[in-house]
């Protein structure tokens, strides 16, 4: 089933609506919450009518996605995060096509980035991705690994990326209970990672999707990527 713009601009009215309501109960400023419409999968006019109502914050999971849609949609207001997984030998290429990578596990991925973020002229902002459940099936560093990490990341001064936070994908087919308990851990460790290391660098946790992004905020989160209670349900992954 295909949606009308009217369709996609109502979808992003109720989300917005929803975020307002979910933010107001935990005592939270909704305009301090950014919202990724994921546009994965779908067609640019997907991506123009959410444009059209407002929206200019997007996520994708491939560079190709993103590119076949920013070729159509260029606008300066919007930004792109790329939310998918990061093979190294990518890396290069994102900095000059989005403002943000949520996916960070690897110092390999990231001397790239920098590298090619200092080349084009960029500043990438990166969030490191947690397996904060441990999921084998999941990318992600393990819980042990971030301090360590982010101990050798921001010794290495690599000076075209910034790293903002945490981000996590919650663990699939998890009970309410369980996805809630994940991203308080998440929230849990960016307050100690801030402690022990500059505030700033842990200002943002992403966390937090169609399902459960009004748990996500009650958690703390401040940026959550929307896609399917926007762009409607994927025949794709
Ligand atoms: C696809 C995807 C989303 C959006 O998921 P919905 O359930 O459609 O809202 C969020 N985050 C990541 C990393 C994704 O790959």
């Amino acid at each position: 089933m295909s949606l009308s713009s009217n369709d996609i601009k109502e979808n992003l009215a109720s989300i917005r609506e929803r975020m307002r309501i979910a933010a107001s109960a935990a005592g939270r400023d909704a305009n301090k919450i950014r919202l990724v419409a994921v546009a994965k999968y779908m067609p640019p006019g997907y991506v123009q009518a959410a444009m059209s109502a407002g929206q200019h914050c997007f996520g994708e999971n491939t560079l190709q996605g993103a590119c076949s849609k920013q070729a159509l949609l260029d606008d300066p207001q919007n930004e792109w995060h790329f939310i998918g997984h990061l093979q190294s030998n990518k890396a290069k290429l994102i900095p000059e096509n989005f403002a943000w990578l949520h996916t960070l596990d690897s110092l390999k991925v990231a001397n790239k980035l920098s590298e090619s973020a200092v080349l084009s002229g960029n500043t990438l902002s990166v969030l490191l991705q947690v397996n904060i459940a441990n999921d084998p099936a999941k990318f992600g560093l393990p819980v042990a690994s971030v301090c360590p990490f982010v101990e050798e990341l921001l010794q290495s001064g690599l000076a075209g990326i910034r790293l903002r936070g945490l981000m996590t994908i919650g663990r699939r087919n998890a009970s309410r209970d369980e996805t809630r308990a994940d991203f308080a851990a998440l929230r849990k460790l960016g307050e100690t990672c801030a402690e022990r290391f500059d505030a700033w660098h842990f200002a943002e946790l992403s966390m937090g999707m169609s399902n459960d992004f009004e748990m996500a905020i009650a958690e703390g989160a401040t940026i959550i990527r929307v896609g399917s209670s926007i762009f409607g349900h994927r025949t794709t992954a």
